[in-house]
């Protein structure tokens, strides 16, 4: 066996300011950013060192907290915070040691697997401390994978099978059977930091929530209204300054609520303070994105009357020319009829027509077709994200009578009820109805993304005012 010393790469050590070039010009704008608090720069991006100190590696701890001071986050969101990559909340930064790993395991593999006969069988170790191993990490990944192969394909959340697609680890070879590895590697992080995560009461409240992701990109932390992304990552971990949370912290004696004597969490704050529901506050915030969703239905129902269904017609392809293929046509509730009214509960009340169904029941919003006797009926929650499930199955049962009863009248009636969480983030069923009704593609995008900011811009309104009197017209602001 022969020795050989390896001395330890210094990519990772980053010490004092790092340059960080505009993702899309290359001589653009430039941003100053602690270097501390950078892990991973912006996909694209050029990171520069201008001063390279030489000094040893920053304790992660240590670089989480400056990177928390950076973004202007209080001490308490967890690291799993920052750096979780199957978080409900997804930011762009990567955890200093997960980097530190995954470079030492991807040194480890060429070392291991180097074309020259005289490096891998040189039996190289890779020296990273007393408390992590980089070899036995190699070993574990191949494990890993390995057992991942035994076990075959398996459903990724609500996908089905086979919707994503896997790489074997029998089939791939060399620097891709390396990124196989240093994935898994990340993947085992990732699950050390969401099994730590669940333990956690109020950080680790997000882990049950059956809404859709939201990831934060690096435009929006360096763009002006950088306060939205602050709020929303403190809504989301409930750190912020809430009466419940000052009293925690010491700050006060009380953890009484600013408008009536509940307990002031961040919950009651923001979803079920009684005072504020009488206020008309959580109303406003109803309102504000029933708005978009109309919005969004409206233009959905504007398009699909230019929309011509596919005339079954055989193609012929002559010999030696490959098959075009063909756009891709959506069809959904919206394309059966050409004579959609849309109906909505904003600013004066919403009756339901007589001549269907006599109730006095109000649902957000209702889509007629005469001519075809189609009927959508959609009910809008604005709701606390945990409570999004219970919302759904009691609105479904309040409406079942009204939906059976315009059945029985002839109507082809749809009923879905859509759930936003009051942080910003939509439930599933928004996604389903979307699908159902044939707004698909960048078009599903724009509406889910429409009231999820509305619903997160009205929440932070809302906790901005969380103390002042409300006096609140229609869907007007209040103030
Ligand atoms: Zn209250």
């Amino acid at each position: 066996m022969v020795e050989v010393s390896i001395h330890p790469p210094t990519e990772w050590q980053l010490e004092g300011e790092l340059r960080i070039r505009g993702t899309q010009v290359s001589e653009g704008p430039q941003t100053w950013v602690p270097g501390h608090a950078l892990h991973c720069s912006p996909p694209g991006t050029q990171v520069r060192r201008s001063a390279d100190t030489g000094a040893g590696p920053r304790s992660p701890s240590l670089s989480s907290v400056s990177l928390r001071k950076w973004l202007g986050l209080p001490r308490s969101p967890t690291s799993a915070a920052l750096y979780g990559t199957s978080n409900t909340l997804q930011l762009p930064f990567s955890g200093l040691t997960e980097e530190f790993m995954v470079l030492r395991t991807r040194e480890a593999l060429q070392y291991r697997d180097s074309r020259d006969g005289k490096v891998s069988s040189a039996c190289i170790e890779v020296r990273t401390g007393r408390k992590w191993n980089a070899g036995k990490a190699v070993e574990v990944a191949e494990s890993r994978l390995q057992q991942k192969a035994l076990v075959g394909t398996v459903a990724t959340g609500r996908a089905g099978l086979g919707y994503f697609p896997k790489t074997l680890v029998s089939q791939v070879k060399g620097k891709e059977r390396h990124h196989l590895l240093q994935g898994e590697v990340r993947a085992s992080l990732e699950e050390e930091r969401v099994s730590r995560v669940v333990g956690l009461r109020q950080q680790g409240a997000w882990t049950m929530w059956n809404t859709l992701q939201r990831r934060i990109t690096w435009a929006n932390i360096l763009q002006a209204d950088f306060q939205r992304v602050r709020f929303l990552v403190q809504a989301v971990y409930d750190v912020l300054p809430s009466p419940s949370n000052l009293h925690v912290w010491g700050k006060i004696e009380t953890p009484s609520c600013l408008l009536c004597s509940g307990r002031g969490s961040l919950e009651h704050l923001l979803s079920s303070c009684p005072k504020a529901l009488a206020d008309g506050r959580y109303r406003w915030r109803h309102d504000q994105v029933l708005k978009a969703i109309a919005a969004s239905l409206a233009s959905a129902i504007n398009t699909s009357k230019n929309h011509r269904a596919p005339r079954k017609a055989v193609h012929f392809i002559k010999a030696g020319e490959k098959p075009r293929a063909l756009p891709q046509l959506t069809t959904g509730l919206l394309h059966k009829a050409s004579d959609w009214q849309l109906e909505v509960d904003l600013g004066k009340q919403l009756r339901f027509p007589h001549h269907i169904a006599a109730t006095r029941l109000r649902p957000d919003i209702i889509a007629i077709s005469e001519a075809s006797r189609q009927l959508i009926i959609l009910e809008l929650t604005v709701l606390w994200e945990e409570r999004i499930e219970e919302a759904n199955e009691r609105k479904r049962a309040k409406y079942q009578a009204l939906v059976e009863e315009c059945r029985e009248r002839g109507w082809r009636t749809y009923y879905e009820p859509i759930e936003i969480g009051c942080r910003g983030f939509a439930g599933c069923s928004l996604c389903k109805v979307l699908s159902r009704l044939g707004i698909t593609g960048v078009a599903k995008k724009r509406a889910i993304r429409s009231a999820s900011e509305a619903a997160e811009k009205a929440t932070r309104w809302l906790w901005i005012k969380r103390a002042d009197p409300w006096t609140a017209v229609g869907t007007q602001v209040g103030t």
